[in-house]
Order: structure tokens, then sequence, then C-alpha cells
């Protein structure tokens, strides 16, 4: 057989097997193809990123090698307004489902990829739109106010979006004489509830990361590391954030582990963030907030489900992408633009 003949055998091989994989997809949520295990994948994502002006966003809860490769790695509030700004053609997103969405609602004329679609979020699942709807018709005269971690489709019921590093911000921007409705977490409304002093109606959703610390086991570590803080983000549940000596958002965190003089730290949110706090303070420990099950760490088991190969597959078949309605897109963007608009006058 020629050469030429090999190479055509070849090629018809790989796209029989690559429509296998995309038949696939929709029941996987990621392609199923083999990579070449000698394949130096920092090396191939970087040359697909250049030939394809794509950019990695990546979220602070992402594995160490994704976390490595990425453009840019931050918080719901960094990563969206990456998102709006980037000039790449396309925008790989290493999230979790609704980040991605939110990604696409910001740039709807870019490509958008997530590793994998069933890459979801307990959060932003336990606040169905049909349900939210019914529960709003309640509160007529309400504003809406979302966290971010909601489907695409919530964000169509919400007046405005926040993120944990601007709620604060965005409860007070809201009229006094206003009533509030809080979705979907629960623990982050009763913090706001607690920092702000206003009353707000509360959607009873939660993070399944966040509200499984034990706080029987964060004492029991607080006692074996006396000089240790305790940071906490504000999904944790009120008695654990009650112990905190410190409670932000990932990013409001990480900042403050490079700046506080201490040098232990428990850490009571998804274990992922301690790869950035280590980088940035070498000398400094970072215990992991223990849950109560038998894992030394709480990760996130929908965050977690991205791996490099799986970025590399999408980077390379532009596979998954995100797609979204159009009315979609315009009714719920509004929210997310009300959320930056608050964000760049606090100069956050
Ligand atoms: S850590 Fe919690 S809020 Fe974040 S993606 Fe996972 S389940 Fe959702």
């Amino acid at each position: 057989m020629s050469h030429v003949s090999n190479i055509n055998q070849l090629k018809h091989q790989i796209m029989s097997t690559l429509s296998v994989a995309e038949k696939h997809l929709d029941k996987l949520g990621y392609l199923d193809l083999e990579v070449d295990p000698t394949l130096d994948l920092f090396e191939e994502i970087e040359k697909l990123k250049k030939e394809k002006n794509a950019i990695i966003l990546a979220h602070y809860y992402q594995e160490a090698d994704i976390q490595d490769i990425a453009d840019y790695i931050g918080d719901s509030l960094g990563l969206s307004q990456k998102a709006a700004d980037t000039d790449a053609d396309i925008i790989v997103f290493a999230g979790v489902h609704f980040m991605a969405e939110t990604a696409k609602m910001l740039s709807p004329k870019k490509k958008v990829l997530l590793p994998d679609l069933k890459a979801g979020c307990s959060l932003a699942d336990s606040c169905p739109p049909p349900l939210f709807r019914k529960f709003k018709e309640k509160y007529p005269e309400h504003v809406v106010v979302s966290y971010i971690n909601c489907t695409a489709e919530l964000k169509t019921l919400t007046d405005v979006c926040c993120t944990s590093t601007n709620a604060v911000h965005i409860i007070n921007s809201i009229p006094e004489d206003k009533e509030i409705i809080f979705a979907p977490d629960i623990n982050l409304g009763r913090y706001l509830q607690k920092t702000t002093g206003r009353e707000m109606v509360l959607w009873n959703g939660s993070c399944m990361v966040h509200e499984i610390f034990s706080a029987e086991k964060i004492t029991k570590l607080m006692m074996r590391h006396p000089e240790a803080k305790l940071i906490a983000h504000p999904e944790c549940e009120a008695h654990i954030l009650e112990k905190a000596d410190f409670i932000a958002s990932t990013t409001g965190l990480l900042n403050y582990t490079k700046k506080s003089d201490a040098t232990e730290f428990i850490v009571a949110t998804e274990a992922g963030i301690i790869h950035q706090m280590q980088k940035a303070s070498p000398d400094k420990t970072f215990i992991p907030a223990p849950p109560n099950n038998t894992c030394a760490c709480n990760e996130c088991p929908h965050m977690r489900r991205n791996t490099l190969e799986k970025l590399y597959l999408c980077m390379k078949y532009e596979l998954p992408e995100i797609t979204l309605p159009d009315w979609v897109i315009k009714e719920g963007v509004a929210s997310i633009d009300r959320m930056l608009e608050v964000s760049k006058k606090a100069g956050l």
C-alpha cells in the first residue's frame, strides 16, 4: 500500500472514531477519545492556544495542572470580567457549566468550550427555574438578586447577579425601600443579611462542598494549630463562619493569606485554592478544613470532572461547545451587566 493511501486510511479511521465520540457526547459530557500517553499535553495545549487564538479561563477550584496552563485563574467575578473583555476567538472554560454559560452570555459571538458538559454545580441545580418562577410570583414587588452560581435560565428571572466578592456592594446598591429575594445560596444569603442588615427572602439552596465542613474536626485542628487562622468562604454554614477569623471570596481569601503575618491557615473552601496560596506564600502552611466524611480535604466533584486530557481534546476538536437560546442570552445578560457595572463603580 502506498504512503498516500496509508495516510488516507489513517485519516478515515480518525474521522470515524471522532464521529462515534461525538455521538456519545450528550451521554458522557466529553469526547471519549484516546490521548497518546507520550504527548506533552502542556506543549500541545500551548500550540492549540496560539493556532486557534484561544484563551483558557480557569477557576481556582480546578486541578493544579489546569491552573498552571491557564491564561487567567480567578473566581467568578474575575472570570466574568475576563470573559467580557477578551479578544480571543475561543474561550475555553475550565470550570463548571454555569460559568461557561455566563461566558457565552457575555461574549455570544465567541465559541465557548467546556471540557466536560457534565461539570455541573449542586448549588445551581438546587434552584430549578420553573420552581423559582412560581416562588417569585409570591413576591411581585421584590428585587431578585441571584448568586452567579445559577443556571442561565435562572438569570433570566433575576434583576441583578452577584458573586461572593461583590455581594455586599450589590445588596447595598438596592434602594432601602425595595425588598429583596436572594437565591440560590441560603448560607451566603444569611451571611449577607447579617453583614448588610437587610432582611431578605431566601431561597433554600446550598453548595454540597461548603455545607459539609465538620465543625468538630475543625475545632480539633484549631486546638492542634493554635496559631493558625481559620479562613472561610461565605457559602459555608453559619456555625463554621462563626468560628472564622476571616470570611471572603476565594480571591479575598488568597489575598488575605498573602498579606497576613500569620504563617498557618486552615482553609474552609474547596481545596483547589490552596495551590495558588502555596505558590504565592511558599513558606506558609495551608491546611484544608476537613469535611464530615472520611476525606481529609474537600474537593468539588463537579469541578474535578475537568482533566488536562479533556481540556486538550476539547481544544483540539472544539467540542463540547456551549450553546444557548437567543432569548436566554438576551434576557439573562442584563442581570450580569448590572453586576459588572456596580462592581466597576465599587472599584472591584
Ligand atoms: S464548589 Fe459548590 S458552588 Fe462551586 S461548583 Fe462545586 S458545587 Fe457548585
